[in-house]
């Protein structure tokens, strides 16, 4: 990653501001025991071997920023961070400390999968500085977990939250609903087993057969057979009438949480404010241009060692085209929704303007609710949401 400008250093432009000047730090770590079947992150098993390598180009990668950043959230994310050993992991988190200190009070987040935290580094995460942990459960039914090609058991998802449970005030898990062979009942048990374990924070993704992974494959071959839409929506339903009544309100379209905890990392993504990335394929969005590393790892540890940089695909939105994916991604929010006036002083844009007739359009038919300020979606309008976000932009 270059960075040729310091804040306050950038002609043109108003550099203490979130949306331009970067208040947020992503690091991927590559490493995973096994591939899932559903996965198309930049993540590999088998490779080990190369994680010293991979920490000595991470660190290279960071010194280009030339001066450490300053930020409030910081996401370790993966591929599987806490595949790590200790000493490794340790040896991560000071460089992150030194090249991104966090502001007081800041959030910095780790993903952890079931079956790869330990007490060691549990504690190491907590020594490092680390204050949340997001956990990767996806399902506590064991034939669910088996389609997904996920190689942890139910119990384990327990077990790694009797470690983090005492260490971190904050934790979250991910469940998937909408996976081969699910039923509207067993999504039911596996939220109430989730609900059981307490959560104040909780991401519940429909299943996507993402191009090129196994599942997409076995689809295509008629070896699985995905989840009818009704029972998708049934699921979906569920989810956000059982959640909110629990106390975890829908924050976005597949978040939820107690006031508090919900992910203020992520939250820097819906807003579409800046943000910086580091490691294999990550993406970064600085100063309007949004980039992204290669996926390939032996290119990767090549080119940061050759050049410090390792940026693959980048692309520079036109102010336009900024506004309208600034108002796809606030709108997701669904709690707050889009703030007309945040919008118009982000994106110089009216947002009305951006939407044009499918805004009354859908206020009208009872998919957006707009007060005037602000402009969300409907209970019925979320089941809609890519059809409505595409004719608003
Ligand atoms: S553990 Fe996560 S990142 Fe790793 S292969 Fe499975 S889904 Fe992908």
């Amino acid at each position: 990653m270059k960075i040729e400008n310091k804040p306050g250093n950038i002609p043109g432009l108003e550099t203490t501001v979130p949306w331009v000047w970067p208040r947020a730090a992503y690091v991927h770590i590559p490493f995973c025991a096994h591939k899932c079947g559903y996965c198309d992150f930049a993540s590999l098993a088998g490779s080990d071997h190369l994680a010293d390598r991979y920490l000595d180009a991470l660190e290279r990668e960071m010194e280009a920023l030339g001066q450490p950043q300053e930020v409030d959230t910081i996401f370790i994310g993966g591929g599987t961070p806490t595949r790590l050993d200790p000493g490794q992991l340790r040896r991560l988190l000071q460089a992150v400390r030194h090249w991104f200190p966090l502001t007081v009070g800041g959030e910095w987040t780790v993903e952890a999968n079931p079956g790869t935290l330990d007490e060691a580094k549990a504690d190491v995460l907590v020594e490092g500085g680390v204050n949340r942990v997001s956990l990767g459960a996806q399902s506590f039914q064991p034939d669910l977990l088996k389609a997904l090609e996920r190689n942890h058991s139910p119990e384990e998802v327990p077990r790694a939250l009797e470690l983090i449970r005492p260490r971190f005030p904050y934790w979250s898990f991910d469940l998937i609903f909408g996976v081969p062979g699910s039923t509207p009942s067993l999504w039911h048990d596996d939220l109430e087993i989730a609900l059981a374990l307490g959560p104040s924070h909780l991401s519940c993704y429909g299943l996507v057969y993402e191009k090129g992974t196994a599942l997409w494959k076995q689809e295509r071959a008629g070896l699985v057979q995905p989840v009818d839409e009704e029972s998708e929506r049934t699921m979906y339903e569920h989810t956000i009438d059982r959640l909110t009544a629990e106390g975890l309100a829908m924050y976005e379209i597949s978040n939820f949480a107690r006031a508090g905890h919900e992910s203020r990392h992520n939250l820097v993504y819906w807003a579409n404010d800046a943000y910086f990335g580091v490691g294999l394929g990550a993406a970064r969005y600085l100063r309007g241009v949004r980039s992204s590393n290669t996926r390939d790892l032996p290119f990767y540890l090549k080119k940061i060692a050759e050049t410090g940089d390792a940026t693959g695909p980048t692309e520079t939105l036109d102010p336009a085209a900024r506004a309208r994916e600034t108002a796809v991604l606030m709108l997701r929010r669904t709690k707050i929704g889009l703030d007309r006036n945040d919008f118009k002083l982000r994106t110089g844009f009216a947002f009305d303007e951006i939407a044009g007739e499918a805004l009354p359009r859908h206020r009208e038919g009872g998919l957006l609710e707009d007060n005037g300020t602000r402009v969300r979606f409907t209970r019925a309008g979320l089941f809609l949401a890519d059809t409505v976000l595409s004719d608003l932009v």
